[in-house]
């Protein structure tokens, strides 16, 4: 029997195997009003809703959710909970490289405000803060993760740290790995504890929540569902990976999905072959990378990319996963830790993320139609999401003449506007492009020991509108 014949697949994702699915919150049953309406009910959409009710309790908010709270990569991704956030060097190109910073500095902090509300809520999410680990293990991977250290450290990051083979190895033993880099900005959790505990308290400070309650169309001032329509002077949508669902919104944001896998727990001598006792969250330098961490029962859940785009922008089966894939994320647990080879993959699930046109996450108030949005955080939004909310509460204070500018207000991601990703057959053949060709050129790179990176990734970081 192979390591991934009885792997439990999908079933949204093995955060929930863990913990079951939650009770189900009642639907909407006729029209209503609100003073604020969120559609979707991941972090963005919660955090939100938790910053403005904190904010002005006396606030009506409702938060409107197709399935549960969590259903979407909220409830699915890899818990890494750390600083990175999608599109900064481009906003370092468009407002200089201050603003960029201010950026930054807002994420680390972020990393920080998670764990801190977390605490101060109860909410018990499994938060190991270990930093983010990143290692290289081809020359050319070692090339770039030295030129991505020195670009971190112009942006503030202090306290980041460069390793070589040996140091790298005491922290953790990847096969063949050349060096690292560890920033502290970064930590372990447990995505569903997270979303499920936020939803909770959300809920307890008074905002109604209302689940299985698709909203089809978003309008200036209403969200409309089947079950009648909400109206409000603000109407957030939170909806990520699933906005291309929503009426006039198909080319937006692109669903990517991303994949994971989880083993079975590991044993006290497989996991002294490792080492891995700071409990970093674990990635790599490869073009098509891969992330990872050591869960709170002593599995390693890790991800990668596996089909990364359905045509047409489809979205979702409930995180069922193909076999390549499976078997593609275990090829590389096994790179990893050659030892692990006969180790079983107890679960194994996908999502969907939401990738603007030029990989920038962004967050939006419209003041003439009173519709905002945040997301497009690409891979990188469990803490995002939490900046994101913020900001979007201080535009909707600004807005509605409850505060001034803030220094949220003025980051540089603020109503940043892009324009739409291409019609079919043009989506499908891009993307697919892109992530076969950061396959090949990990290939060559693996096989040549070349030191500088194959110049295919570069073409391929163009064409998809990365750099
Ligand atoms: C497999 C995977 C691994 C990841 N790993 C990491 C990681 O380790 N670290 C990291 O920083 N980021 C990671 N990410 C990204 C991160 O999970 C997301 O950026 C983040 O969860 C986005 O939160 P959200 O609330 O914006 O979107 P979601 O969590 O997707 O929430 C959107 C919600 O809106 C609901 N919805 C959608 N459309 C409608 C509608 N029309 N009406 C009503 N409700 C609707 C959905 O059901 C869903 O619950 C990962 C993502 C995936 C998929």
């Amino acid at each position: 029997m192979s390591s991934t014949d009885a792997t439990i697949n999908g079933g949204i994702s093995f955060w929930y195997a863990q913990v079951g699915l939650p009770a189900p919150r009642e639907p909407l049953s006729g029209d209503a009003s609100a003073d604020v309406v969120i559609v979707g009910g991941g972090y963005t959409g919660l955090w939100t809703a938790y910053y403005l009710k904190k904010a002005a309790p006396s606030l009506r908010i409702t938060v409107l959710e197709q399935k549960f709270c969590g259903y979407g990569a909220s409830g699915r991704n890899g818990g890494w909970l750390y600083n990175g956030v999608a599109g900064r060097d481009r906003y370092a190109k468009l407002h200089g490289h201050e603003a960029a910073v201010r950026l930054q500095q807002a994420m680390n902090d972020t990393v920080d405000e998670v764990v801190r509300v977390a605490g101060e809520e109860g909410v018990d999410a499994d938060i190991h803060r270990g930093g983010v680990l990143e290692v290289a293990y081809t020359p050319a991977q070692l090339a770039r993760l030295k030129a991505f250290h020195e670009h971190e450290l112009s942006y503030g990051e202090d306290e980041r740290e460069l390793y070589g083979a040996r140091e790298t190895a005491e922290r953790i033993r990847v096969a063949d790995a050349v060096g690292s880099t560890w920033t502290p900005h970064g930590a372990r959790l447990n995505p569903v504890k997270l979303v499920t505990g936020l939803a909770a308290v959300v809920e307890s400070l008074g905002v109604t929540v209302h689940e299985s309650t698709p909203v089809t169309e978003i309008r200036p001032r209403a969200a409309v569902t089947p079950y009648g329509t909400v109206r409000a002077p603000y109407i957030l949508r939170c909806t990520e990976g699933f906005t291309a669902n929503l009426s006039g919104q198909k080319r937006t944001w692109l669903p990517m999905n991303s994949s994971m896998i989880a083993t079975e727990p590991l044993t006290p001598a497989q996991w002294e072959s490792i080492g891995w006792e700071g409990r970093e969250t674990l990635g790599d330098m490869a073009h098509a990378y891969m992330y990872a961490q050591r869960t709170a029962d002593d599995r390693i859940a890790l991800g990668g990319r596996g089909v990364p785009y359905r045509f047409g922008s489809r979205t979702d089966n409930d995180g069922r996963t193909q076999a390549s894939t499976i078997e593609a994320l275990h090829e590389i647990l096994v790179r990893f830790f050659p030892s692990l080879a006969g180790v079983r993959v107890a679960h194994a699930w996908s999502g969907v993320l939401g990738v603007p046109r030029d990989w920038c996450a962004t967050v939006t108030l419209d003041r003439a139609t009173g519709l905002g949005w945040a997301g497009g955080y690409v891979g990188s939004g469990v803490a995002t999401t939490n900046l994101a909310a913020r900001t979007l509460r201080d535009l909707v204070q600004r807005d509605s003449g409850q505060a001034g500018d803030t220094e949220l207000t003025s980051l540089p991601w603020v109503n940043h506007r892009v324009r739409k990703w291409e019609p079919e057959p043009f989506r499908w053949l891009g993307v697919h492009g892109m992530y076969a060709t950061y396959r090949t050129a990990d290939r060559r790179e693996l096989e040549l020991r070349s030191v500088g990176s194959s110049r295919l990734a570069r073409v391929a970081d163009r064409v998809a509108g990365r750099h």
